[in-house]
């Protein structure tokens, strides 16, 4: 059997060992930037998870909630957002990615890229059509350093919905328009002169994909014809 003493010195070689286990894993975490990377999107996933269920206290619709009421409540939440902000204030990074994602609100392109790092331009419009500003914006962004630009469109848009349902696209003809037009509008994009010149360099990648909406996973788009 153990003296006592014997005892005393296992206990604290395991305790040393733990402290020196955990020291090891935060500075592995620390000094591996692939570490944190994944150890802060865990972490904001924990964020993620606390939020997420609240429904009670502001903007869920089932409450009698009044509009001056939401307002309050965002006004509030940002005082506090950019306190925090002040504190800690963030990277400015230029962005090497422009994605064009519909504004569905099921979207979160922080989700979908596990990156708060702000290395994109997020374009976001009413079914993932582009217009001419648009393909200003998303020309001048490759100028500045852009090489990679996502065109997306995503499962269940609400926008392809009414362009697809005659009686709805009387009560919105714009967007069933521009819905009718996302193709045409895409091929203006690649044939700018510009943007045309860094494709065939292998300067630009231009990528098409669909988002599942529920999941945010990246897959291969449905044909033109069908989107
Ligand atoms: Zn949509």
């Amino acid at each position: 059997m153990p003296t006592p003493d014997r005892v005393r010195r296992r206990y604290r070689l395991a305790i040393a060992s733990v402290g020196l286990l955990a020291l090891a894993t935060l500075a592995f975490v620390w000094l591996s930037p692939r570490a944190r990377f994944v150890v802060g999107g865990a972490m904001i996933n924990v964020g993620y998870r606390l939020q997420d269920p609240i429904e009670a206290y502001d903007f869920h619709h089932e409450h009698d909630v009044k509009p001056d009421q939401i307002w309050n409540e965002l006004v509030q939440q940002n005082h506090l957002a950019a306190a925090v902000r002040k504190q800690f204030p963030r990277t400015a990074r230029h962005p090497v990615v422009a994605m064009v994602v519909c504004m569905d609100a099921r979207v979160d392109t922080v989700e979908l890229t596990g990156d708060t790092r702000k290395y994109y331009y997020i374009v976001r419009t009413a079914g993932s059509v582009i217009s001419e500003q648009e393909e200003d914006m998303l020309e001048l962004a490759v100028a500045n350093g852009v090489k990679v630009i996502v065109l997306t469109t995503h499962t269940d848009c609400a926008a392809e919905k009414v362009a697809a349902d005659p009686e709805k696209r009387k009560l919105y003809p714009a967007l069933s328009a521009a819905v009718d037009e996302r193709e045409k509008r895409i091929a203006e994009l690649l044939a700018r002169p510009h943007i045309a010149a860094k494709l065939k360099s292998g300067e630009l990648l231009v990528k098409r994909v669909n988002i599942d909406t529920l999941t945010e996973e990246l897959v291969p788009p449905p044909t033109p014809k069908t989107m």
